[in-house]
């Protein structure tokens, strides 16, 4: 990774000698401080305060064990993760994550970004993250259920409306939500909607919130186009992922004109040229659970490609919207070559550094996630005001606020890139404007 500046670079080593074996969250802090030089020199007084240093390190990190029962009768053992970075704007927010690749250094680097994100979002909320190793792949509900419950038990005592409010993430969805709420009313006798977000319609969940990261990344996309003059309509667009965050980015984008060519699971990638088609599409991964060649079987325009890159299907916009660093530098040559102008991660650091750094250098407008799927985070916030309210707004309203704060966290990422010399670089704007906004909170509540 590329040298940093002095004091930067000293800060940075230091979180490597901390945090040994951690990749993904030298990486998201790397990625953060090679934008802040900047603002180090012009505002001293951070360093002074010793806030750089203080934002890379958890200000609490609860690893727990959790055991459970299997079909089988046999008793599994998980481990479970709750990571609470920082709370200097508000209680801490952020998802949960099952899947197998969960450890400490994926839940770090996901709450530390979550800090920023939450931060351009204008609201109120702090970073964290949390899960667990668990794979929900092929586990029976009941297995889900009995998972869900144990890890509550634990996780319980750390987490509340006015401490740490979690959501789902990769692998955690409406029905894991809806368990571990249940668990958590039941231990703690109350019924505290404000402790969860992503719950469901009848029980106090918000209109919008499932389709909010995959419709909030695409406004942010529009936002991009407008600002260089184009628009959605017409577009071939390929995006990653088949889950939450990538079947309603294909939603909306279908919705505003732009043909979907492909989508992808951890099995491989469909191409389908006449477009996605997203009844079957939902059909498939929502309603029975099933892996991507599903569809192709059920479609004869499609096919089904496993190993290979989806970033190899031309395409004018990429939404990396599966995993982190799920595009690497080789896949960003070949969607330049193939004449893609626009990136934006509605996954959490999809892109490699040596991607970014290829996008960057071709001219390919590059969004990162922390600006571009933060809809889903906003969104969530917006369903703690409902809760707090006891309110439920229309589907409409809650779409044109989620449209209203992406449109803003746009204009704040291309102000502040202006502001600090870097025009129309979307990283820049976004690390900075969140970290100004989260450093000043921190110096007014002082060393704690
Ligand atoms: P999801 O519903 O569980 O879907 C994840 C998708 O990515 C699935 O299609 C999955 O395929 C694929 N995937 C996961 N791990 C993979 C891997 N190692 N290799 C290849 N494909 C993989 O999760 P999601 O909520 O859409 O989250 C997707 C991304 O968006 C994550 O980076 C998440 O942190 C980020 N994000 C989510 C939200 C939100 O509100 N949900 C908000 C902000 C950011 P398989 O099913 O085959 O594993």
């Amino acid at each position: 990774m590329a040298t940093l500046d002095d004091r930067l670079q000293h800060v940075y080593d230091k979180v490597i000698r901390r945090n040994p074996g951690e990749a993904e969250f030298h990486q998201a802090v790397h990625e953060v401080l090679d934008t802040l030089a900047p603002v180090a020199a012009k505002h001293p007084h951070y360093a002074d305060a010793a806030i750089i240093p203080r934002l890379c390190e958890p200000e609490r990190q609860i690893i727990f064990r959790v055991p459970w029962v299997d079909d089988r009768g046999e008793v599994q053992i998980n481990r479970g993760f709750r990571v609470e970075f920082n709370s200097a704007l508000g209680p801490y927010k952020g998802g949960l994550r099952f899947h197998p690749s969960v450890y400490l250094g994926i839940v770090k680097f996901l709450g530390f970004e979550q800090i920023f994100k939450n931060a351009l979002t204008g609201l109120p909320i702090g970073g964290a993250k949390g899960g667990s190793d668990f794979d929900p792949k092929g586990r029976s509900e009941g297995e889900v259920m009995r998972f869900c419950q144990s890890f509550m038990t634990e996780l319980y005592r750390h987490v509340g409306e006015y401490t740490d409010i979690p959501a789902g993430d990769i692998g955690v969805g409406g029905r894991e939500i809806g368990y571990l709420f249940g668990q958590y009313k039941r231990i703690t006798n109350r019924y505290e909607s404000g402790v969860f977000t992503g719950k469901g319609l009848t029980w106090g969940g918000s209109q919008v919130r499932t389709e909010a990261t995959g419709y909030g990344t695409v406004f942010f996309v529009q936002e991009m186009l407008r600002s260089r003059g184009e628009e959605l309509d017409g577009k071939r667009v390929v995006v990653s992922g088949s889950g939450n965050v990538a079947i309603y980015a294909i939603e909306k984008l279908e919705s505003l004109g732009a043909t979907v060519v492909a989508c992808s699971d951890s099995g491989g990638y469909v191409v389908d040229e006449k477009g996605i088609d997203l009844d079957l599409l939902k059909e498939v991964k929502l309603g029975r659970r099933e892996r991507l060649a599903a569809y192709a079987e059920a479609r004869a325009d499609a096919d089904h490609v496993t190993g290979g890159s989806i970033w190899d299907v031309p395409c004018d916009v990429a939404l990396p919207c599966a995993t982190q660093n799920e595009l690497s530098g080789r896949d960003a040559e070949v969607l330049v070559r193939n004449g893609c102008t626009l990136v934006a991660e509605g996954a959490n650091m999809p892109c490699s550094p040596e991607a970014v750094k290829v996008l960057t250098e071709a001219d390919v407008a590059f969004a990162p996630g922390k600006a571009a799927n933060a809809g889903g985070v906003a969104t969530s916030a917006l369903e703690m005001q409902q809760n707090a309210s006891r309110d439920s707004w229309s589907f409409d309203y809650t779409e044109q606020r989620l449209a209203e704060i992406m449109a803003n966290i746009h204009q704040r990422c291309l102000e502040t890139a202006d502001e600090y010399g870097l025009p129309g670089n979307y990283s820049a704007g976004a690390n900075i404007a969140g970290f100004i906004q989260v450093a000043d909170a921190m110096l007014a509540l002082g060393v704690i």
